[in-house]
């Protein structure tokens, strides 16, 4: 329900004469993705899933994948397009992960959609009317898939999976990629290029998903920073930021309503209207929440601010401690500035400060993750000098993320550490910080990077797996032994140089040569020491 792409979608197909969009969720892993005994039903009307012509999946992660050949195992539709006939649906997805890398998926989909989905005219919003008018002039009838499909061909951002053809070499790399005759070689990436276009806004409130009473405002997509492992940063490059004049309507009906507002996007702290949009919020009385922000962006009057709103934890991303990491990842903020941004935090009234790291980056030593021990030894001695002050102590809590490289990132070409590497660096940093009161720390299970590694530099060929996954409840180990496919080649494997990419049918405007010599300039760092 956070997920804004999949709820402005929803609100412009509703707006088409030509569309009735209902919903549909997998159920949460707690429920262990059962449904009931009658599958998939609408939220709205409490039909079955089967019954829609058009199923579009929205797929933020990666380790999202399995669900989409299970709802539709679950529906009673084959899960492979080849399988489909002409009174099955046809199945879309889009979402960043599948963006990034469409390939995974691809057995399962007619179309993928590539890039961002909001700008008029282009994109997602011209997609959908061509699909109702195709599906109008076939009379809904799919007898021939193939040439159904080919009339999107040239439609922007449209990757139509079944008109490619993977070749493989002997050692498993792909030797190459030929598109049907009519079809991109690379399906280019649509992206919100007009400055009027719609902001994304949160248009569903439901008490039942976090910051689901919110309204959850896209404020900027892209990051102009760079950091050498940051999808989020790459592929929506260049940065934009939406005008506040866009969207102010929007915050003064959700504040008038009594809701918060919560600011989400990759480049906060870069918004040149940030100071201005969160004092008319507190001018009026209301209270807004930020994602994560780099400590540029928390000026003294930020912080006011959200002390001013009772915010009770603020966020922040070191991502690594040592010089020499910070170097590497291309995040390079002195630890001095995260210390002392704890203390006015702490000083202003936010108790609570939360440090999100990375374990497993390219080049990472065990010295490298004691620096992360050193450096939150080091915060807390700020955060709790500060909490003395002010004669009241919260919590500090620590996130550990296991590192997975992203494609489209200079990263793309680097292995994940081995799994027993990052469970041994990640006792370190929980025993080099056990007993310290007011501490927590939490971390992300390997082996669920370790899935999230092998689907997202996945090609085709791990459809299978993903399918074994949605057969057999999440268990990996035997869907791999099944299936005879070798996740370390996916996940733990360097690639070559002028290795041919699965997501390379996909085009996002970067250059293959300038992301190589980027990360050659990172990994060139650990040689110096
Ligand atoms: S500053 Fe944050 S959002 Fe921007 S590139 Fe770096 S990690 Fe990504």
């Amino acid at each position: 329900m956070g997920n804004l792409g999949f709820q402005f979608l929803y609100k412009y197909l509703n707006s088409l004469a030509a569309f009735s969009a209902e919903r549909f969720f997998s159920p949460a892993p707690a429920a262990g993705r059962k449904f009931g005994g009658r599958g998939p039903l609408a939220e709205e009307s409490g039909r079955p899933l089967r019954d829609f012509p058009v199923i579009a999946f929205s797929v933020p992660f990666e380790n999202d994948y399995p669900a989409v050949p299970g709802i539709l195992l679950a529906a009673g539709i084959p899960p492979m397009q080849y399988e489909r006939g002409p009174s099955d649906p046809l199945v879309i997805a889009g979402g960043v992960s599948v963006s990034m890398n469409p390939e995974p998926l691809a057995p399962f989909l007619d179309m993928a959609f590539i890039g961002e989905v909001d700008d008029p005219g282009i994109g997602t919003m011209s997609f959908f009317s061509t699909l109702a008018d195709a599906l109008q002039s076939s009379r809904n009838s799919l007898a021939d898939r193939k040439t159904f499909l080919k009339q999107f061909s040239k439609a922007p951002g449209v990757y139509v999976p079944s008109a490619y053809t993977f070749e493989y070499a002997k050692n498993g790399l792909i030797s190459s990629i030929a598109p049907d005759a009519g079809f991109p070689v690379r399906v280019s990436a649509v992206k919100r290029r007009s400055k009027d276009a719609p902001v994304p806004v949160s248009v569903l409130f439901t008490p039942e998903a976090e910051f689901g009473e919110s309204l959850l405002v896209e404020t900027n997509r892209g990051c102009g920073r760079g950091c050498r492992f940051c999808a989020a940063g790459w592929i929506h490059f260049p940065v934009r930021h939406a005008q506040f004049g866009n969207f102010r309507r929007q915050v003064d009906d959700a504040l008038d309503a009594g809701r918060t507002v919560g600011l989400i996007g990759s480049d906060l702290a870069g918004h040149p209207e940030l100071e201005d949009i969160l004092s008319h919020i507190v001018a009026r009385g209301g209270n807004f929440s930020l994602s994560s922000i780099r400590p540029e962006g928390l000026t003294p009057r930020i912080i006011k601010l959200l002390a001013a709103t009772g915010q009770k934890t603020a966020t922040l991303a070191p991502e690594v401690a040592s010089k020499r990491m910070k170097e590497v990842i291309g995040k390079n903020i002195p630890s001095e500035r995260f210390y002392e941004m704890v203390g006015q935090l702490v000083a202003e009234g936010i108790p609570n400060v939360r440090f999100y790291f990375m374990v497993g980056l390219p080049t990472e030593t065990d010295e490298d993750c004691s620096a992360i021990v050193d450096f939150v030894v080091q915060s807390r001695k700020f955060f709790v000098e500060a909490s003395r002050n002010v004669k009241k102590i919260g919590q500090m809590s620590i996130q550990v993320n296991p590192f997975v490289p992203k494609p489209w990132t200079p990263f793309q070409w680097a292995a994940m550490e081995r799994p027993k590497v990052l469970e041994t660096r990640i006792r370190m940093i929980r025993q080099g910080l056990k007993g310290l009161p007011n501490l927590v720390v939490r971390v992300e299970s390997v082996k669920q990077a370790f899935s999230q590694a092998f689907l997202s530099r996945g090609d085709r060929r791990i459809a299978g797996t993903i399918i074994h996954v949605a057969r057999q409840d999440g268990r990996w180990a035997t869907a791999f032994k099944n299936e005879r496919i070798d996740p370390d080649f996916y996940a733990l494997r360097e690639r070559d140089p002028d290795e041919m990419f699965p997501w390379e049918v996909t085009d996002h405007g970067l250059s293959r040569d300038v992301l190589r010599r980027i990360y050659q300039k990172a990994i060139v760092r650990f040689s110096e020491g």
